[in-house]
């Protein structure tokens, strides 16, 4: 039986190695975590992250070939091919500070790859790594090893959060890296093997290394890149009454531009869109390209000054002053069906309201209370992974907020309404209700731009939306 050992049980070691299990009956899949706590959730039934669909795959294949383990060494030691899915965060200090990744966590786990493997392996780059990673964990391997070979390759993750499984059981395609020698070939074919047990040929696409690792950091430059150019069209809107969504609409007409990733926001969040960006721009900066660096940097200005636009537009909105004033913040994860608020807007914006003195109470449906006043009590501007972030605000300053259960709960006696996150939920409230429970005059500003303007108007709200004009 072929023996798989995936390094990292986070939102894509978790559910990448799931899918294989389930769609690879004949493989034993072993995920392993230094985290305990990680790794005691998936082996509950309180998973620890939330994406549709999963619960139902981890039940049915763990205990049966998908097993969870914080026994790094021995898994690693016993299995044919290693998925790392470790993180992969801005470096906080040090050369390359605030742009560079930190390979920390890849660097350690190639240690212990290369400390316990007694058999030839092929090692799978999972993670999101610097172009030419592989190099650098070739040599960590070789000079480590006892004589025993590793084929490297890159196989980077495309799946969203919060549509994580369809993702996976349903990919646009699967993009394998590979040396061009005999050695690194064969390694391709049986990962494509591997992957050929669901995924139609035509969409297995096969590269060298190099272009497979940078090609990752493009996809998500790309992305968020789009996302900042409808953002800088809503600025645009706002100050010559043209509607973002009618722009928005005519751009995905044109089937060269077509219509995914065209919805203006508070912002993109989320823990890649930033970080790869910043990786591509110090990638850039090192190669001697400031061009190049400046251009992609620009992606990354346009997403702050989104989420700046808004606090300020909430603060001019309101007679200039929210000192005080209770605003319902609804949504705090990055977005919709996930529980994860890796750089989330929702941090930027609260903490931009909070400085103005509001006081806030927040509801999202799936993010725990803890992780918001986490989130909020820390530096989050630097990297993702709290234990090196310093609080930047004070308990005092924490008395601000408030987490609640329930939208109305948020909303009761609120001067205004922020929607931070695109929740299905938020569009079917009463807000009828809601009206009549606020102080007035009542704002609602609509960072998604998920709710019927005209229609909250009718009930009496003050409405901004995101690229639209304030008073139509
Ligand atoms: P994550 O933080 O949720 O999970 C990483 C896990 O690796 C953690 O549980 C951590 O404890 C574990 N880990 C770290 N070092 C380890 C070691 N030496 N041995 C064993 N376990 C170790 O991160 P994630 O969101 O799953 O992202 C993982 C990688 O995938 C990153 O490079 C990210 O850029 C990339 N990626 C993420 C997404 C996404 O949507 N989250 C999508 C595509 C690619």
């Amino acid at each position: 039986m072929v023996k798989i050992c995936g390094i990292g049980a986070g939102y894509v070691g978790g559910p990448t190695m799931a899918v294989i299990a389930l769609k690879c009956p004949s493989i034993e899949v072993t995920v392993v975590d230094i985290s305990h706590s990680r790794i005691s959730a998936w082996n509950s039934d309180h998973l620890p992250i939330y994406e549709p669909g999963l619960q139902e795959v981890v039940q049915q294949c763990r205990g049966k070939n998908l097993f969870f383990s914080t026994d790094v060494g021995k898994h690693v030691s016993d299995a044919d091919i290693i998925f790392v899915a470790v993180n992969t965060p801005t470096k906080s200090r040090g050369l390359g500070a605030g742009k560079a990744a930190d390979l920390t966590y890849w660097e350690s786990a190639a240690r212990v790859i290369a400390e316990t493997s007694k058999s030839n392996k092929i090692i799978i780059e999972k993670s999101t790594v610097p172009v030419r990673t592989a190099e650098a964990i070739e040599r960590i391997l070789t000079h480590n090893s006892n004589g025993v070979s590793f084929q490297i390759l890159s196989n980077p993750e495309f799946l969203s959060e919060g549509t994580a499984i369809e993702d996976l059981l349903n990919p646009d395609r699967v993009l394998i890296g590979g040396r061009q020698t005999p050695e690194g070939q064969k390694a391709v074919q049986a990962l494509k093997s591997i992957y050929a047990q669901w995924v139609p040929e035509d969409k297995i696409v096969t590269t060298n290394l190099w272009s497979s690792e940078l090609s990752k950091l493009a996809d998500n430059a790309f992305l968020a890149q789009r996302i900042s150019s409808i953002n800088a069209m809503s600025a645009l809107c706002e100050a010559t009454g043209a509607e973002v969504s009618e722009v928005s609409h005519a751009l995905s007409k044109n089937s060269k531009i077509g219509s995914r990733f065209l919805n203006s926001s508070v912002g993109f969040g989320g823990s890649c869109f930033q970080k790869d960006i910043l990786n591509l721009v110090y990638i850039a900066e090192s190669n001697g390209l400031t061009e190049v660096a400046n251009y992609w940097k620009q992606v990354i200005q346009m997403n702050d000054y989104q989420k700046d636009r808004f606090v300020k537009r909430v603060v001019s909105s309101m007679f200039n002053t929210i000192s005080g004033k209770k605003i319902a913040v609804l949504g705090f994860a990055f977005k919709k069906d996930t529980s994860d608020t890796r750089k989330t807007p929702a941090i930027d914006v609260c903490k931009g309201l909070m400085r103005d003195d509001a006081s806030l109470s927040i509801y999202d449906p799936k993010v725990s209370e803890d992780q918001i006043l986490r989130d909020l009590a820390m530096d989050s501007v630097e990297c993702d992974h709290p234990v090196h972030l310093q609080p930047v605000i004070s308990p005092s300053t924490m008395k601000q907020v408030r987490i609640v259960q329930d939208a109305y709960e948020a909303t009761k006696d609120a001067h205004g309404i922020c929607v931070l996150t695109e929740w299905d939920e938020f569009k079917t409230l009463d807000y009828q209700r809601i009206f009549f429970s606020m102080q007035k005059p009542a704002f609602v500003f609509d960072g998604r731009n998920i709710l019927n303007a005209g229609k909250l108007r009718e009930i009496g709200f003050i409405v901004y939306s995101i690229g639209k004009p304030l008073d139509p």
